[in-house]
C-alpha cells in the first residue's frame, strides 16, 4: 500500500484510540473515507499493530493487500468490488461471468446476507471480524435491514466500519447504531504537498496542482482524478466562457456523470456570484455574469434530477447535446449585476 495522506494518518490514529464495535466515517466524497476505512479493518486485524496503524508486514496485513483475508468482509457494491479488486461471492461471480446479469451499482441484500452469515463462522485467524461497509448509502432498504441486526447485537468480536459520502442518506437505525466521524478536511498547503508527491501528478507546478484542487472543490482524492485525467489549468479556468459560447470540446470525451459535474460546479460558483460570495470551482474573474437567480435555481434543480439518473443514460450523445443547449440559455439570461 502506499503511505497514506498525513490528514488520514492523524485520523487513524484517533479513530484506533475510540473503542466502539461500530465506526460510521462520513464526509462528502473525495476526503479519503475509503483509504480510512480499510486502513482501520487493516490495524484491527493486524497481529502487531502500533498506535499509528498496522504493521505492512505480518500475514494478516499481507492477506488483507492481496483482497483473501477470511476475517475480513469487504462489502460494496458490485462494480466496485470489482474496480478495486475484491473478490465476489461465487454465485455473483457466476451470474456476471454468464451474463446473466450486469455488476450491480448497490450493495445488494444477497451480499449483505453473506455479510451476516459471515460473522457467524469460526474464525480463522484471529479473534476479530470486521465487516467494511463502503458506500454505506447504497445499501437499500432492504440491505440496510439485513445488516441492522449484526450492527446492534454482534456475535463474538465483530467490529464495523461504514464510510459514506452522503450519510443523510442512510437509515437513521444505521446512524445511530455507529459512532459517527466527521471526515477532516486536509489544509491547503498539505493537500498540495501530497498531491504532488502521487504519481500521476509527477512533474506538475503547484500552480497546476492548485487548479486540480480548485477543480476538486478542495477534496484531494477528486483533485488526484483530475491530475490523472491530465487536466490543464488554461482549460479548466477558459471552461465556464468556452461553454457560454457553446464549446463544448474539453468536455466532449468526459463520462456523462462528470460532464454533469463539471455543469454542477459552474452553477454553484454561478449562485455564489449571484450572491457576492467567493468561487469555489473556478477562478472568480473567469466566470460570465451572474445569469438571472431564478435562472439559475431552475438549473440547478434540473442537473439535481439529471444526476440522480445520469448512470442509466439512453443516449449519451443526445443528453449531451441537450445539456450544452440548455447551459447555452442559462448563462445568456443574465440579469444580475456582473462582470
Ligand atoms: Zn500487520
Amino acid at each position: 500500500m502506499s503511505p497514506m495522506a498525513p490528514w488520514l494518518q492523524a485520523q487513524l490514529k484517533d479513530l484506533l484510540a475510540q473503542r466502539g464495535h461500530a465506526l460510521l466515517l462520513a464526509g462528502p466524497s473525495g476526503l479519503g473515507q475509503y483509504e480510512l476505512a480499510l486502513a482501520l479493518a487493516r490495524a484491527w486485524l493486524c497481529e502487531r499493530p502500533g498506535p499509528h496503524g498496522a504493521c505492512g508486514e505480518c500475514g494478516s496485513c499481507h492477506a488483507i493487500d492481496v483482497r483473501t483475508h477470511a476475517d475480513l468482509c469487504a462489502l460494496l457494491p458490485e462494480t466496485l468490488s470489482l474496480e478495486l479488486g475484491w473478490p465476489l461471492d461465487e454465485g455473483a461471480q457466476k451470474e456476471i461471468d454468464d451474463k446473466k446479469r450486469k455488476p450491480s451499482k448497490l450493495i445488494r441484500v444477497e451480499a449483505a446476507r453473506e455479510a451476516v452469515s459471515f460473522t457467524q463462522f469460526t474464525r480463522s485467524r484471529g479473534n476479530t471480524k470486521v465487516i467494511l461497509v463502503y458506500p454505506a448509502e447504497r445499501m437499500n432498504m432492504e440491505s440496510a435491514n439485513t445488516l441492522l441486526k449484526t450492527l446492534e447485537e454482534p456475535v463474538g468480536e465483530v467490529r464495523f466500519v461504514l464510510a459514506t459520502d452522503a450519510a443523510h442518506q442512510l437509515l437513521p437505525t444505521i446512524r445511530s447504531r455507529c459512532q459517527t466521524h466527521a471526515m477532516v478536511w486536509p489544509g491547503e498547503v498539505e493537500a498540495l504537498d501530497w498531491l504532488l508527491a502521487q504519481e500521476s501528478a509527477a512533474g506538475a507546478s503547484r500552480e497546476l496542482a492548485r487548479v486540480w484542487l480548485q477543480a476538486a472543490g478542495g477534496r484531494p482524492s477528486d483533485a488526484l482524478a483530475w491530475a490523472t485525467s491530465g487536466l490543464q489549468g488554461p482549460a479548466w479556468a477558459q471552461l465556464p466562457r468556452s461553454l457560454a459560447r457553446g464549446d463544448w470540446a474539453l468536455l466532449n470525451d468526459w463520462p456523462a456523470a462528470q460532464q454533469l459535474a463539471v455543469l454542477q460546479k459552474l452553477c454553484h460558483d454561478l449562485m455564489a456570484k449571484a450572491a457576492g460570495a467567493p468561487a469555489r470551482f473556478f477562478p472568480d474573474e473567469e466566470l460570465p455574469a451572474a445569469p438571472r437567480w431564478t435562472a439559475l435555481a431552475q438549473w440547478s434543480r434540473e442537473l439535481m434530477l439529471a444526476a440522480r439518473s445520469v448512470e442509466h443514460p439512453y443516449s449519451a450523445g443526445l443528453m449531451q447535446e441537450a445539456w450544452a443547449a440548455r447551459t447555452r440559455q442559462v448563462l445568456a439570461s443574465t440579469g444580475q449585476v456582473g462582470a
